[in-house]
């Protein structure tokens, strides 16, 4: 491969590179997708669902043919306090009709399948090699290092995840910190259809997918997360990183306690753990987005960190597509114009404008909203409390709905300013 030039080279055969492949691929592009994991997918995780809108762009009815799970028709949050949790849920019957509007899925197969249409539009697919770094002349990216080889390109994409080395090593983007990102850690537990569909109120392609806050993270920002697959849960975590610096506690023994909860241990009782996996979210939002192309280079996808999450939705799949999409026709137009210059690539980051990089601006406050610890310590217990309360008949001197909500909240040490401050504030951001 050492003498061989490419119009494309590209890192990462997730969402993002794949997609970026694919179109580029299509387009007639001699395009080389590199992987470091010997099948694309096989070391890939996420919490489960998929937004389809962006994908569906590209690939039209691709659930007809890609290894999706399930359809969610189910929006579940939950907000937990020890032995009281609340539930806010929402179904909805038309994303349960074309054009679904999320799948669960398994990332070992989804990423094989996309990796498997990129190589069947034309793309190169060659798994099992670890770029080591970039190949640079004068300022400008030429190609990739991967042990002896090196592979020249017009252009390198650099769809390599979280912690890009390839973005840091181009100068577009530092290390991110322990603020930046969280941990999630996930378990597969394996169960029957039969056993999903009745635990959860579900038929026939039906999904459901919930999102926990509160005690399930012992009051640490982040959450917990259950998707239904069709025979088997995915079930999780997701911690902020710099919580776990001080060494207090393991995220495998919150899995654990997590998994102990009442409103999830009848859900999974009797199941098999399957895969347990690890992996880093990039969470801080525009703040520590690098700079998304520079001469010779483009950065897509969680490298570039387009990932939003607001606590009642995770979006990452979807965005990584997205902006595979958009690098792939700023290389089209690059290549029609002869011209790789960062000046010229630097229409993708237009493209993206209307896109990814809209949502990323709407909601750029909520990672320093999601900062305060109100919404992991106090907020669960305080919702939980309230309405524990309401339900509850004892025999003692029924109150006003506005007075049993006054009484509630003198329990805690947040005043009403504050707690109207916040609902403000989180309403803006979210
Ligand atoms: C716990 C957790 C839960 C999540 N839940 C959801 C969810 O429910 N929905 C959602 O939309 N998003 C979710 N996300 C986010 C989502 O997983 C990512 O946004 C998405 O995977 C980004 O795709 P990507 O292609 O940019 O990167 P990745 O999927 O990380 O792919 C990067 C690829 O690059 C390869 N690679 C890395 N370095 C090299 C190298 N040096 N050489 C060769 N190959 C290399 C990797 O092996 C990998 O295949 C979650 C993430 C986590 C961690």
């Amino acid at each position: 491969m050492a003498d061989e030039k490419f119009a494309a080279v590209i890192v990462g055969a997730g969402p993002a590179g794949s997609t970026a492949a694919y179109l580029l691929a299509k387009a007639g592009l001699e395009v080389l997708l590199i992987e470091r994991a010997s099948e694309p997918g096989s070391k890939n995780m996420f919490g489960g669902r998929l937004y389809s809108y962006s994908l569906n762009r590209i690939m039209p009815n691709f659930w007809e043919h890609a290894p999706v799970e399930r359809r969610v028709v189910r929006e579940t949050v939950g907000m937990m306090a020890g032995d009281k949790t609340v539930f806010l849920s929402c179904q909805d019957e038309n994303w349960a009709k074309p054009p679904y509007h999320s799948f669960t899925l398994m990332r070992a197969e989804f990423d094989a399948w996309m990796a498997a249409q990129a190589e069947e539009a034309g793309a190169m697919v060659a798994p099992g090699i670890r770029v080591d770094g970039l190949i640079t002349e004068n300022g400008r990216v030429i190609g990739v290092r991967a042990g002896d080889d090196e592979l020249l390109a017009d252009v390198v994409i650099a769809a390599d995840g979280a912690n890009s080395l390839l973005a840091e090593q181009a100068g577009l983007g530092k290390k991110p910190s322990p603020h930046q990102v969280a941990v999630g850690v996930k378990q597969v537990i394996e169960l029957s259809p039969e056993a999903i569909d009745q635990r959860f109120n579900l038929s026939g392609e039906q999904g459901a997918a919930c999102l926990f806050v509160g005690s399930c993270t012992r009051g640490m920002p982040g959450g917990g997360f259950l998707y239904t697959n069709k025979s088997s849960l995915s079930l999780g975590l997701v911690v902020k990183a710099s919580e776990f610096e001080a060494g207090q506690y393991r995220v495998s023994e919150l899995l654990e306690d997590f998994k102990e909860q009442p409103p999830i241990a009848p859900l999974i009782d009797g199941g098999r753990v399957g895969e347990y996996s690890a992996h880093l979210v990039p969470e801080a939002g525009l703040s520590m987005a690098p700079k998304l192309f520079g001469d010779g280079i483009l950065v897509v996808g969680d490298a570039a960190g387009l990932v939003l999450n607001l606590g009642y939705l995770v979006r990452g799949m979807d965005l990584a597509i997205a902006s595979g999409e958009a690098a792939a026709l700023a290389v089209e137009q690059a290549r029609n114009a002869g011209d790789y210059s960062r000046a010229k690539l630097a229409v993708y980051q237009e493209l993206l404008r209307s896109t990814v990089l809209r949502d990323m601006e709407q909601y750029r406050r909520a990672p320093g909203f999601l900062e305060n610890r109100r919404l992991y310590q106090m907020y669960p217990e305080l919702a939980a409390g309230l309405a524990s309360g309401l339900f509850t008949v004892d025999g003692s001197p029924p109150v006003s709905l506005m007075k049993k909500a006054m009484n509630h909240l003198k329990r805690y040490p947040v005043g009403l300013t504050q707690l109207l401050k916040d609902a403000w504030t989180g309403g803006k951001s979210l």
